[in-house]
């Protein structure tokens, strides 16, 4: 859900675009060399992808990245320009449609070439594909034994005129633990790789390996293009490579609730269901209208922070769907007090890594599970607005 106008007041998630485009561009100043890609799939990670590509777009990123087929086309018939590789594809594509909108396709087994080609006929047109080497993530990619034979047969359909191979790439499985021994054995088999394609005659437009963990840590694997995802929000992509601050970052999502309720309630008082709190005094109970529906993990009850009223809370007992409860420790602010969830820290707000902490996950998740019933409502919109 997109909104500019006034939100709703029980929740919302706002979108700092500012922010946003400022992350863009202390990214391209820690990669001079390379394009920068803004990976949008799963809606931006849930903070809304064609508002958040425009702006990723404006702040200087070239390239877009999308999961699945549905997200890239999604961008184009928002009329954003730019290029677009989408990476996520199953038999049937669909790849015509792709090549008609302009959106370079990733290729790491012979079906899919297969497939190519026949779409790329059908369309008139050949399709930009990038081919990806399993260096050692063991997800998606071709193997290095099988890399001979794709590299062929891709070379083959570059010569009938059906594919233009535009990139070569892979994907890191450890980049967010610095000094991992599979990193450098990953960027070995990638030079590897890539040497060999080139050799059979392959003349990449870009060669790319980085996410936002190598992007931070490792210039060497910054290539032609970095593939950032978790930095452009703002976020860390782990404790260990430090907090947003340190890296320069600026966190772009801010999870507020309007406060329903707060009331007064007797010592040894069941809060929730399974009674999992219990009030240890005389104290107020303050009702904070989300829950796991909204994305709020339940595995951060008992545990999850909340800013409410200046101070710092915590989640007593458990989160359901819709709602939970916090201590309120006998203040009583009004209904309708801001509670912030999370944000940039700025007001003394918890962290999403906070969150993740309290739920046992990353905070990839915590941005990327908000739920599509918390409106995004978009600030400093305009590129000129400085945040
Ligand atoms: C999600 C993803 C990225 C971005 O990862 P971050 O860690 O969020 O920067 C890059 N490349 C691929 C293939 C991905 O799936």
């Amino acid at each position: 859900m997109t909104r500019t106008e006034t939100p709703p007041l029980r929740a919302r998630a706002e979108i700092d675009l500012a922010a946003l485009r400022a992350n863009v561009r202390a990214l391209r100043a820690r990669a001079p060399r390379a394009a920068l890609m803004a990976v949008v799939k799963s809606d931006a990670y849930g903070h809304g992808a064609v508002p958040c590509a425009r702006a990723a777009l404006e702040a200087g990123a070239e390239w877009l990245g999308t999961a699945t087929p549905e997200e890239a086309f999604a961008l184009r018939e928002a009329g954003l320009h730019g290029r677009v590789l989408c990476w996520l594809w199953t038999p049937g594509g669909p790849w015509r449609t792709a090549i008609e909108a302009d959106v370079d396709v990733s290729v790491s087994d012979l079906w899919a070439l297969e497939e190519v080609r026949e779409a790329a006929a059908a369309a008139g047109a050949p399709a930009r594909v990038h081919l990806k080497a399993d260096t050692g993530l063991g997800r998606a990619g071709c193997q290095p034994a099988d890399w001979p034979e794709l590299v062929a047969e891709a070379l083959r359909a570059e010569g009938d005129g059906l594919v233009t191979v535009v990139g070569l790439w892979s994907h890191f499985a450890c980049a967010d633990e610095p000094g991992h021994p599979s990193i450098a054995s990953q960027l070995g088999r990638f030079r590897a790789m890539v040497a060999y394609a080139e050799e059979q005659g392959v003349r990449p437009e870009v060669r790319h390996m980085a996410n936002s963990p190598a992007m931070l840590t490792l210039p060497e694997a910054h290539f032609d293009l970095v593939r950032t995802g978790i930095a452009l929000y703002g976020l860390s992509p782990s404790p260990e490579l430090g907090t947003p601050a340190d890296l320069g970052l600026h966190p772009v999502m801010t999870l507020k609730a309007s406060l329903a309720l707060a009331k007064q309630v007797p010592g040894g008082h069941g809060v929730s269901y399974g009674h999992k709190y219990t009030t240890p005094g005389s104290t107020t109970l303050g009702l904070i209208p989300v829950g796991y529906a909204d994305g709020i993990p339940r595995h951060a009850s008992g545990t999850g922070p909340v800013l409410v009223d200046g101070k710092l809370r915590t989640v007593a007992g458990r989160i359901a769907m819709d709602q939970f409860v916090v201590d309120l420790g006998g203040d009583e602010p009004a209904p309708g007090t801001e509670a912030i969830l999370f944000g940039s820290g700025e007001h003394g707000e918890p962290a999403a890594e906070d969150w993740a902490q309290a739920a046992g996950t990353i905070a990839y998740e915590i941005v990327t599970r908000i739920g599509s019933r918390v409106p995004r409502v978009y600030v400093n919109v305009n590129a000129e607005q400085v945040g």
